[in-house]
């Protein structure tokens, strides 16, 4: 099939990526003629694991071409999704500027019969709106048909999640036009739902907003933990093993961030309210959230009693590992709260510091490991759990500290590595800390 995906996002880039490599010639479009620049030369504008080889390899191919020209993009296309940005706006409902700029800017380059699909994260009813503003710029003699494809990858994963899903939504007002989607993705032999646009746009908002709210769940279980001597690790275990609760998202931290966890809990609560339903159990989400977020300065003031002029090593500045995004991490309030302070900030992140450099200048400095981050600091804090900071010689780490303590934001140090302490404080989440 020829595909066109608008937007190389995360996931535009890596939808386009594995439908070239699953054997479609796709084009894709993005208006930041900076990313379609790099693009063109093999470079990936967002680090994600494997993603630069699979598109080297699809673009030698002749697979995979990029451009921001929509002539040229959507010349002779079978399918067209539509991968841009719904960012939050200012009131907390989902930002429709960019999808509905690229409706109105497709429209004059439909041809007749061509399938519309949005995979970007849109509430409910933006199909419909979607449709009538490309009938209103398209020219009158062409039918296009609309369906509704959320995306469900994880950034970090982002490749394996898409080629490996699963399962994959598609909502459609026609046999037609799912039949034609489920073929576009017959080759990766996932479970297909089919179901109304509606209920498609809607499963998108009810999952995140389900496992934001595991997370807050099992986030509050930590802080009655604290409290009450138990071990959070314990708990997660315990009840995830039963099949009905499951295990993933049960892992006690510092909350949620990211470009979609915050802003689709948000609007899926404006979205419950628009329509008459109080839906306080996402407000509880989010005020969990927000709280934890705050965790680690909160124990570092009871510990030290004031954190002016200490300096604080952050490990981890993405909202999660295995990504260079910065948008909603928790990092930000963390050095926000500790500047408030008064302390000192040293971050070391292997690879979101470019990223991070944009959102937080020079309100912190930026160390290239985390040996250099660690010299004369006063506390650790890790904030994402990257691999390299499970693997660290702590005991070494601790030793070249000026006061030997570690607040570990994602219970990264495992009862193994806690027995080779032989100095320092560790305060972990939801965990008996060790002094
Ligand atoms: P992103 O911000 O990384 O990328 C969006 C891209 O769209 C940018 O490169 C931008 O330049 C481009 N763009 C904007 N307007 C355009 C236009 N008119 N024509 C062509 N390109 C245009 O976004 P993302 O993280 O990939 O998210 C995209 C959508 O997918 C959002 O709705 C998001 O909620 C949803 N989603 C994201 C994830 C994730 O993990 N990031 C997962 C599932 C769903």
């Amino acid at each position: 099939m020829k595909i066109s995906v608008l937007g190389t996002g995360y996931v535009g880039l890596s939808t386009g990526v594995c439908l070239a490599e699953i054997g479609h010639f796709v084009t894709c479009i993005d208006i930041n003629q900076h990313k379609i620049g790099q693009l063109c030369q093999g470079k990936s504008p967002i680090y994600e694991p494997f993603l630069e080889n699979l598109l080297l390899k699809n673009a030698d191919e002749g697979r995979l071409k990029f451009t921001s020209s929509y002539l040229n993009g959507l010349e002779g296309t079978d399918i067209i999704i539509l991968a841009v940005g719904t960012p939050q706006s200012e009131d907390g409902s989902a930002d429709l500027s960019y999808i509905m700029k690229c409706a109105k800017d497709i429209a004059p380059h439909l041809t007749d019969g061509v399938t519309v699909v949005i995979k970007s994260t849109v509430p409910v009813g933006t199909n419909e709106l979607v449709e009538k503003i490309i009938m209103s710029h398209c020219n009158n003699d062409i039918t296009i048909n609309m369906a509704s494809n959320p995306e469900f990858l994880r950034q970090g994963s982002a490749i394996n999640d898409t080629l490996h899903p699963d399962r994959i939504i598609i909502g459609a007002n026609s046999k037609k036009v799912a039949d034609k989607i489920e073929e576009m993705y017959l080759p990766l032999k996932a479970p297909i739902i089919k179901t109304s646009i509606r209920s498609a746009e809607l499963i998108k908002y009810a999952s995140n907003a389900f496992l934001a709210t595991k997370i807050s769940y099992i986030n509050q279980i930590a802080n009655l933990c604290e409290m009450v001597g138990a071990d959070v690790n314990d708990i997660a275990l315990g009840m995830g093993t039963d099949k009905r609760i499951g295990l993933s998202f049960l892992q006690a931290g510092i909350g949620y961030g990211g470009s979609c966890f915050p802003k689709d809990v948000k609007a899926l609560h404006l979205t419950a309210e628009k329509h008459g339903i109080q839906f306080s159990l996402l407000k509880e989400t989010m005020r969990i959230n927000d709280e934890q977020q705050e965790l680690l300065v909160k124990k570092a003031k009871k510990r030290f009693g004031s954190l002016k002029s200490k300096k604080i090593a952050l490990f981890g500045l993405s909202f999660k590992p295995n990504t260079d995004d910065m948008r909603e991490a928790p990092s930000i309030k963390i050095v926000r709260l500790l500047s408030n302070e008064g302390a000192n900030v040293v971050a070391y992140d292997p690879v979101a510091t470019h990223n991070a450099r944009e959102v937080l200048g020079n309100m912190i400095s930026y160390a290239n490991s985390p040996e250099e981050a660690i010299l004369d600091a006063d506390a650790v804090f890790i904030v994402t759990d990257w691999d390299e900071f499970k693997h660290l010689n702590i005991t070494n780490i601790l030793k070249k500290m000026r006061c030997p303590i570690i607040f570990d934001g994602r219970n990264c140090l495992d009862e193994s590595m806690l027995h080779l302490l032989e100095i320092g404080e560790y305060y972990p989440v939801g965990r008996p800390s060790v002094i």
